[in-house]
């Protein structure tokens, strides 16, 4: 029978061993001990029941430090149930808890006679409760927890206390929701020893991670459960924005899945777990930077932990400017400040300033002073001035400053200024001007009230331009009808602010503008103002308001008609030549009426007629003071004399490039007559096709006509020179001009007589204007007139057949020339009948035989060319109708296309208006001498052609080979086998292969 004092025996070897087996290890770091029954040296006292059951038994450990154990071993009697429970064990915040339990267990079959009644495990059970419940013990209280066995019982041998095992076994309880527990072990009948009772939780203990401190935390409830905790961001540190710091506690009271961060503080950098400040001379702007920085330029910091950096004296920050970025100054003043005024504008100009103070903002205002003749007077320009592109913020360097006063004196100041002028207090720097504006027209006239509205009249007032710049001396109203599709201009004067415009038509829509004069000329019309008359009464009235006015009111044309359709007016008004204002009263207000007839039935009259020519120069032609005309350079030779190109500077006119045909010295009276008698025919056209004449100069020396300047020169010489460069429609517009300005003589009855494409001349927007007027002169004068057997001189090639042979000249043998005309521009200004001599030229023509179309001319333009070409005048169509033709065919493009082997050959022959048969020639000989080159019959049978078949397969190179050099025979006899391979091909449908 085992004693009592076995077990002990095994237990104390037990104590030994419970040191090898490490036992009494350091506590886990993680885990808050609640109870550990080693750590008391003291009695227990945990209750026992009943007495004789567990048993405290002091012992030593390792170090010989007293423990206290418990121990039972009834394994002989059966139906055993002791109990031992612990003191109460406040659980604190636990809400895990583990129960970590150490002893060792006796094997029941090393113990002889206890079968049935040894038992090899326990019952671990537990109470929760709010306080200490006594120390009476109730069973039925008791939860639970688990019975333990050993996972190693020992046996007692002949080594005893080597062969004992130490069992460690953990249960984990909760949540606990009352304030603490008992503990209780029942032992129903082993032999156990109990060690140690050790009872704890678990915590995350505090921590520092990312700049956050994370406070200690105690696991949650379940085994998988992660409490998440708000870390607090350590001093001088912050939140990262949207990302604030947190982690999670595991139930094994570990820091796990770290999120979001703090981040040092502006001023402050990371150094380990803590913010240090950023030292003296070092700022960081921003908590997102992660260094401190030196401070940028012209700035400093003498604190510890600063965000940013002081300006130097005299440098600034501006507001958009960031820490890290210099401190900068306000620009130097601009640099060589220049203007220039117009009238009351003033361009100003400038450049950059020397220092930009270190930024790349510099922009410029300007400030606008007007300012008495006393200098020291000045004030603002005010909001009457403009500034393009503006008045500040220019980023360019230059303004203009518009709508200044005339006569004014100003000063401009040009300013510099960059993001930190406004931070500066120190003195402004800008470049200065001072200027005075010139003379200016009146600016326009807005605010206009229609004060009457009648059937004939309209009485019309308006205010004075904002802007007078002057005395306003008159006003000009200048009105139309509004439907009229061509828009012609009346004008009407008024030198007070209201105006009666008579003679309108009733019902009808009007525009009137309005426009002030001063000594400095128009101002801009003013908005045009629409006003229909009023509807027309039965009975007559409506022209109440003419009185004085006894003229009938003609319309404006263009200011280059003035001094022509003037005269012709004045003249008729008053038999005297006078040009100007006529003056009406027209109901109270002192009108002036400036009136312009276009003189449809006017006629040229023949300077030759005038008795004193000079008198006729001085009707038709205006006198020019000769300091108004600037000559330049040579540019031609005429009979007279020179030709040169110049400026005309006319008073209150642009000046403009002119062309002066002087007379040269020592003159005979009869040259000076004829020299001026160019003048008096050109005086009396205005058309856009015939070169105006601007005026002469009669009372000094040299004599001088002045003419439009034609930048092109002579046509002839222009074509030539640009040989296949213009669209055939090009061509076409030319030709068309010239038809037109030939139309417009021809309606004012003036017989030109030498139209020839080297008399027209061409300006720089190709516009052709017809030139070279005179009366015999002009043909004595031209170099391809010769003398006829009819007496004069003539240009035989332009000229129609009635005018050499009885100098029978008409507007219809000027139609002749046009032709002619049209061929040479067609043929890029080729001689009209090549090297033929003037004889034969006559001869061919009176023969019936017409120049052929020039290479890819279109047919229909050869076809006006053979009508302008017939013989009989009458036949012939008048520049009226050739204009026709040649608007349709511009009009229609397509009929200019050249019909591919018509006009595309390279020359073509003298065409026979009867057309020659060349069916009828017998022999190559018969051909020659029907085209007139019979001279080249030895030359063509040494060649081997006898036949008209060989003929008509020469090429041009066969041609040449034969020794035929003249240029003109060349192309005369390629023309003729040509049309002879033409017909051949016609009559007998078969091709000459070339
Ligand atoms: P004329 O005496 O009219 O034949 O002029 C002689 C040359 O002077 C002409 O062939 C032109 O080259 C040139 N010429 C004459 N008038 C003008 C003009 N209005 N514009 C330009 N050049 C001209």
């Amino acid at each position: 029978m085992l004693s009592r004092s076995e077990p002990r025996l095994w237990i104390t070897a037990c104590l030994h061993l419970c040191c090898l087996l490490g036992c009494g290890g350091a506590q886990n770091a993680k885990e808050v001990i609640l109870l550990d029954s080693k750590a008391q040296q003291t009695e227990l006292e945990w209750i026992s029941y009943p007495p004789n059951g567990w048993e405290e038994i002091s012992g030593l450990d390792e170090n010989y430090i007293p423990i206290r154990t418990y121990q039972v071993c009834q394994v002989m009697e059966s139906n055993q149930n002791n109990w031992l429970r612990t003191n109460w064990i406040e659980k604190g915040d636990a809400q895990r808890i583990f129960v970590e339990l150490k002893f060792t267990l006796r094997d029941c079959n090393s113990l002889p006679g206890v079968v049935g009644t040894c038992k090899e495990t326990f019952n671990l059970y537990y109470q929760e409760t709010d306080s200490e419940v006594g120390r009476g013990l109730r069973e039925n209280q008791y939860v639970k927890i688990d019975t333990i066995a050993a996972d190693e019982s020992f046996t007692q041998g002949d080594l005893g206390e080597r062969k004992m095992k130490l069992n460690t076994e953990v249960r984990i309880i909760g949540p606990i929701t009352r304030r603490g527990f008992y503990l209780a072990f029942q032992d129903v009948g082993a032999c156990i020893a109990l060690v140690s009772v050790k009872v704890y939780y678990k915590k995350c203990w505090s921590i520092i991670e990312n700049l956050a401190t994370f406070p200690d935390t105690v696991t949650g409830s379940e085994f998988s459960s992660l409490v998440e905790v708000e870390g607090m961001c350590v001093n001088d540190a912050e939140e990262e924005a949207d990302n604030s710091p947190k982690m999670h506690c595991s139930a094994e009271g570990e820091w796990l899945v770290p999120i979001g961060k703090c981040i040092c503080k502006a001023g402050f950098h990371q150094k380990g777990d803590t913010c240090e400040p950023c030292g003296r001379g070092f700022y960081k702007s921003s908590s997102q930077d992660l260094q401190c920085s030196r401070c940028p330029a012209h700035s400093f910091n003498d604190r510890e932990g600063s965000w940013r950096c002081d300006c130097e004296d005299g440098y600034y920050r501006a507001l958009s400017d960031s820490p890290s970025v210099a401190c900068t100054r306000p620009p130097s003043a601009p640099q060589n400040l220049v203007y220039n005024i117009n009238q009351t504008t003033v361009n100003l100009e400038w450049s950059l300033p020397a220092d930009t103070g270190g930024r790349n903002d510099v922009t410029y205002r300007v400030i606008c002073r007007r300012c008495s003749w006393e200098p020291e007077e000045c004030v603002p320009c005010g909001p009457n001035v403009g500034y393009s592109p503006a008045q500040s913020g220019l980023v360019d360097t230059y303004v203009s400053i518009v709508d200044l006063l005339a006569h004014a004196n100003y000063t401009f100041e040009v300013e510099a200024v960059n993001g930190v002028s406004d931070l500066s207090r120190t003195q402004r720097l800008f470049a200065s001007v001072s200027i005075a504006t010139g003379q200016a027209a009146p600016s326009q006239v807005s605010e206009v009230i229609k004060e009457m509205v009648q059937q004939r009249s309209v009485q019309l007032s308006w205010q004075e331009p904002h802007q007078p710049n002057g005395v306003i001396t008159e006003y000009e109203i200048k009105y139309y009808e509004k439907d009229q599709k061509d828009r012609i201009y009346s004008t009407v004067r008024s030198k007070s602010t209201s105006a009666t415009v008579n003679n309108l038509k009733p019902s009808t829509a009007y525009v009137f503008q309005i426009r002030a004069f001063t000594e400095a000329g128009y101002g801009t019309f003013g908005p045009r103002l629409e006003i229909t008359t009023k509807e027309e009464a039965t009975g007559h009235e409506g022209m109440q308001g003419v009185t004085s006015v006894s003229v009938e009111r003609f319309p404006t044309f263009t200011t280059r008609l003035t001094h022509l359709l003037c005269s012709v007016t004045c003249d008729r008004i008053g038999g005297v030549p006078h040009c100007g204002y006529s003056k009406a009263d027209q109901e109270g207000d002192e009108e002036l009426y400036f009136q312009f007839k276009f003189p449809g039935t006017k006629t040229y009259t023949d300077p030759e007629t005038y008795e004193d020519p000079n008198r006729a120069v001085h009707q038709f032609a205006k006198e020019l003071d000769a300091s108004c005309i600037k000559i330049e350079r040579v540019i031609g030779a005429g009979e007279f004399g020179e030709v040169c190109s110049g400026r005309l500077k006319l008073p209150g006119k642009r000046d403009m490039s002119v062309a002066i045909k002087t007379l040269k010295v020592g003159y005979t009276e009869k040259q000076r007559r004829d020299f001026l008698c160019e003048a008096s025919i050109m005086g009396q056209f205005d058309h856009p096709n015939v070169v105006h004449l601007e005026g002469v100069v009669t009372r000094g020396k040299p004599v001088m006509i002045v003419i439009e300047y034609m930048e092109n020169g002579s046509l002839d010489a222009f074509l030539r020179k640009h040989d296949g460069q213009f669209t055939v429609i090009q061509l076409v517009g030319m030709l068309r001009g010239i038809a037109a300005g030939m139309r417009y003589l021809a309606d004012m009855g003036y017989v030109h007589r030498d139209l020839a494409a080297r008399n027209i001349l061409v300006n720089s927007n190709l516009v052709c204007k017809v030139s070279d007027f005179g009366l015999s002169r002009v043909i004595e004068d031209d170099p391809e007139a010769v003398y006829t057997t009819t007496g004069g001189k003539i240009p035989v090639r332009w000229t129609a057949p009635e005018a050499i042979q009885y100098r029978k000249f008409t507007s219809a043998s000027d139609v002749w020339s046009y032709g002619i005309v049209m061929w040479e521009v067609m043929s890029y200004g080729e001689r009209p009948y090549w090297d033929m001599s003037n004889q034969d030229v006559i001869k061919a023509i009176e023969e019936g035989y017409r120049l052929p179309a020039p290479m890819d001319c279109p047919p229909g333009l050869h076809q006006l060319m053979l009508d302008c070409w017939q013989k009989d005048r009458a036949e012939r169509p008048k520049f009226d109708q050739i204009v026709g033709v040649l608007d349709k065919m511009i009009r229609n493009p397509n009929t200019l296309k050249t019909p591919v082997g018509t006009c595309t050959r390279p020359i073509s022959p003298l065409l026979d208006q009867s057309t020659p048969d060349f069916a009828a020639f017998r022999s190559v000989g018969e051909w020659l001498e029907a085209v007139k080159m019979e001279r080249y019959r030895d030359n063509f049978t040494a060649a081997g052609y006898s036949s008209l078949e060989s003929v008509a397969r020469m090429s041009i190179e066969d041609v040449m080979s034969l020794g035929i050099t003249l240029v003109g025979h060349q192309k005369k006899i390629m023309s003729s086998i040509q049309t002879m391979r033409a017909q051949m091909l016609h009559l007998h449908g078969t091709g000459v292969q070339v």
